[in-house]
């Protein structure tokens, strides 16, 4: 196993991406600290789910936006195993609509969870990791932070920023044996994506270089490498798991 005697705090691990990244790592081993918004029982499941995987696992509620709620879950976290060795930022949101039509709220909102959460988290994880001389961070940007969308100017910012933030804590940590790494995923089935059409997801997977959506497994491969000590000699780096799309 890849990552036996580690902890993770993976944010967002509900349902979705951020699920199958906890059962992955899980699966190879490492303990799992996860947090969310809303849904308490979803998370619950799993952690129950990483339970059964053989590793320790923790669930709790703090929206990452409000820095006290990112101190207490880390505050959790440490008292799991005593330490932290990898961070997967993955809690996202979307609130979609053209420029001249979106509301101040809409961008804040997905700024402060996308942007902000990130970065609250990427501090508190920083100091712990700094300390251990040792530590794997990956966040989970999306293509659209590479290539922007119509509709998604707020969206493409948050991702765009997090690839900035990822290159710069790249530089700083380097030294400390920390990597910082970024993962571009394209359109992956999730409650994200559920709301579109089926005409528009048949568009979409015509227009993907391997013919389909991703599922969530896909990007958390990805994830498991990158939090892996394989990985150790890439850090500033996007990742695309996209099929191919840009
Ligand atoms: P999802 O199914 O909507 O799940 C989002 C997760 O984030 C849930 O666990 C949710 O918790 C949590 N979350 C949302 N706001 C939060 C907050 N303020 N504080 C704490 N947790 C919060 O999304 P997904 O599709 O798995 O996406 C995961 C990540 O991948 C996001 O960063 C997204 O932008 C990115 N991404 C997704 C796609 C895609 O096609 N799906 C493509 C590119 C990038 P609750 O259950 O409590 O709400």
């Amino acid at each position: 196993m890849l990552l036996e005697n580690k902890t993770a705090v993976v944010t967002g691990g509900s349902r979705g991406i951020g699920r199958a990244i906890c059962l992955e790592l899980a699966r190879e081993g490492a303990n799992i600290v996860t947090c969310y918004a809303n849904g308490a029982d979803a998370a619950n499941e799993t952690v129950a789910m990483c339970q059964e995987l053989g590793v320790q696992a923790l669930a709790v509620q703090a929206d990452i936006s409000v820095k006290e709620d990112v101190d207490r879950l880390f505050e959790e976290a440490l008292k799991v195993t005593g330490t932290i060795e990898i961070l997967v930022n993955n809690a996202g949101i979307t609130k979609d609509g053209l420029l001249i039509r979106m509301s101040d709220d809409d961008f804040d909102q997905v700024i402060d969870t996308n942007l902000r959460g990130a970065f609250y988290c990427m501090r508190a994880a920083s100091k712990l990791m700094m300390k251990k001389r040792y530590g794997r961070i990956v966040t989970i940007s999306s293509i659209v932070g590479v290539i922007g969308n119509a509709g998604q100017v707020n969206y493409a910012a948050s991702k765009a920023g997090v690839i900035g933030m990822t290159k710069s804590l790249a530089k700083e940590l380097g030294s400390r044996n920390i990597t910082a790494n970024a993962v571009a995923p394209g359109s992956i089935t999730t409650d994200m994506t559920a709301g579109l059409s089926d005409q528009v997801k048949e568009e979409m997977a015509k227009s993907i270089p391997l013919n389909r959506m991703g599922c969530p497994e896909d990007v958390a491969n990805a994830v498991a490498f990158l939090v892996s000590d394989k990985a150790s000699y890439i850090t500033g780096q996007v990742l695309h798991v996209d099929g191919g799309m840009c």
